[in-house]
């Protein structure tokens, strides 16, 4: 899928107990798009077409306290609860008002500070959406990807036709003083085939507080899409040529998660992007039955591949992260393949997003599908940052600027 969470992965503590900081919250189970790579509808998993449509009020009740539980004993700092579909805004407000309320209720007085945000794809946005999510402190993530023509060739509604022109007039209506500190940012999904320098111009116009760039998801059997007569690593030569417009512009225009982290790692820091780190990941997803389910990427591994045994009715957040398929999910360094583990640059790589290193002869024994992109990227931040380094001692040497 493409509209899907804005990855984030505040590295977990050290040691047990496991716990969650990332639920992603399924309201609805269908979307009104018909993106044509979407991983949820087109990819291996139909798991969706025995959902219900909506998430309904006992299981919001459920949730919301099952929530509240794992927070109030596990404290962590902070965490997120993220409204996600299929698309959300499918629900009524009502709907997600009702979600949003229980929430905020039910976590009063707790020490961890919970961010609400919902991911959608803006169709639906509009003041009585809006209007809820400035009563409730929710921030809004738009998925969108970059230029009308790229945006439209990927990003159809169901009868075929483009919707950048309708998620543009949502995005300006987001930017409007009364709503723009909801504005959350975009999440958009790297295409080799438009030019990377006009696709980040093309967000740029959005004014995104943050933009989030995707690799479409894809395994060593259904591989990322590329032309046979494309360059070696086309996809981190694409995010480099992003890099180096975003890096050279005379003022900092809006964050790019995935940079920032790679250069947090790079100078000894912790990445925001659950794509680079040796963290693992600490998402849960719950489908609108109330079913617990893991990162929802794995998806595009098989059918099936994302689902546990677990159901909020039966099952809390504790007994969820000792599941063997969360831990999995969280074995960072551990978890790694051979070749990862040896790699110069693991420590930033981290393998890449797991599902990413599905083959079906070894399961996940594998670096990522992405490999030689990762590595050119990771390469290609460390040379400009080392000459940023050597130039910036130059100048200081010479005596250009007093410390
Ligand atoms: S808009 Fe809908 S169809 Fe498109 S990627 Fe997002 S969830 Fe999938
Ligand atoms: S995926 Fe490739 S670049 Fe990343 S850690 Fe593994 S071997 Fe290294």
């Amino acid at each position: 899928m493409r509209c899907e969470t804005a990855p984030s992965a505040p590295p977990p503590p050290a040691g047990p107990p496991p716990r969650f900081t990332q639920f992603v919250v399924k309201l609805h189970s269908r979307c009104n798009f018909g993106c044509p790579d979407c991983y949820v509808y087109e990819h291996r998993d139909d798991g969706w077409s025995t959902q219900p449509l909506v998430m309904g009020p006992t299981v919001m009740s459920r949730l919301s306290g099952r929530i509240t539980e794992h927070l109030r004993r596990h404290r962590p700092p902070r965490a997120q609860v993220i409204l996600h579909g299929g698309e959300p805004l499918l629900a009524p407000p009502a709907t997600l008002e009702h979600f949003a309320r229980r929430l905020r209720a039910d976590c009063r007085g707790l020490a961890t500070r919970i961010d609400l945000l919902v991911q959608t794809n803006a169709s639906r946005l509009d003041h009585a959406f809006l209007e809820v999510f400035h009563r409730y402190g929710i921030r809004v993530g738009v998925s969108t990807d970059g230029t009308p023509e790229s945006h439209d060739r990927r990003r159809p509604d169901r009868a075929g036709r483009g919707t950048h022109a309708e998620v543009t007039r949502a995005l300006e209506l987001l930017r409007t003083p009364r709503y723009r500190p909801l504005y959350g940012g975009l999440l958009c999904v790297v295409d080799i085939t438009a030019d990377p320098v006009a696709t980040y111009e093309a967000l740029l116009a959005h004014e995104p507080p943050t933009v989030d760039l995707l690799l479409p998801h894809a395994t060593w059997q259904f591989p990322p899409p590329r032309s046979p007569d494309a360059p070696a690593a086309p996809y981190g030569r694409w995010l480099a040529a992003v890099f180096d417009r975003w890096f050279d512009a005379p003022r900092r225009e809006t964050s790019v998660r995935l940079f920032d982290s790679l250069l947090d790692l790079h100078l000894g820091g912790t990445s925001s992007s659950e794509m680079w780190g040796p963290y693992g990941s600490d998402v849960v997803v719950i489908q609108p039955s109330g079913l617990i389910e893991y990162n929802d990427i794995l998806k595009t591994v098989s059918a099936g591949a994302a689902r546990s045994v677990l159901h909020i009715g039966a099952h809390d957040f504790d007994r969820a992260a000792a599941d063997p398929g969360f831990a999995a999910e969280r074995a960072g360094l551990a978890g790694l393949c051979a070749q990862c583990r040896s790699c110069p640059v693991v420590d930033i790589c981290g393998g890449g997003l797991r599902a990413h290193r599905h083959h079906p002869d070894n399961g996940f024994d594998n670096p990522s599908c992405y490999c030689a992109d990762l590595r050119f990227l990771i390469d290609h931040v460390r040379g400009r940052l080392t000459d940023g380094v050597t130039a910036l001692r130059a100048r200081l040497a010479g005596g250009g600027w007093s410390a």
